[in-house]
């Protein structure tokens, strides 16, 4: 299948006729949509996830949607081009975490917060990212003695 343009392969999910996402991202490895039912609590859920490998920065979990489902939901996913897809929340997972992994690790720079669009790299630690910019900070820092960024 071509993508032409500046469109990009998305996942539309609608539920019960209402559009909820429209997932898609030009540096997506994956997309994923499911459901996923769990009878012995009478629940169920739709998530829309996928991962992501942006240029220069580590891999993220990207996250669109995570809704609760019901008895006679009707879940419709729909494979679509769009140049205007929902921007995901962007996490990564620390696989390290007891009991269970957990996504919570933020896709920001832990010492200047700022998103990985807003600078030209980051390097991943395991609970943590920086940014090129803090990096070169912290060098130049550790010859004159000063300690605060
Ligand atoms: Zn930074």
């Amino acid at each position: 299948m071509a993508i032409t343009g500046g469109a990009v392969l998305c996942i539309e999910v609608t539920i019960n006729g209402e559009q909820r996402v429209l997932a898609g991202v030009v540096m997506a490895e994956t997309l994923n949509a499911s459901v996923t039912v769990h009878p012995g609590f009478n629940q169920a859920w739709i998530k829309v996830d996928g991962e992501i490998a942006p240029e220069g920065q580590p891999n993220a979990d990207a996250h669109w949607l995570m809704s609760s489902a019901s008895v006679g939901d009707v879940v419709q996913i729909r494979l679509i081009e769009s140049d205007d897809p929902t921007t995901p929340s962007l996490g990564r997972t620390d696989l390290e975490a007891k009991p269970v992994p957990t996504d919570g690790i933020p896709f920001v720079c832990g010492f200047c917060g700022k998103e990985p669009k807003d600078v030209d790299g980051m390097l991943a630690g395991r609970k943590a990212m920086i940014c090129h910019g803090c990096v070169r900070t912290l060098y130049g820092m550790l010859g004159d003695g000063d300690t605060t960024v």
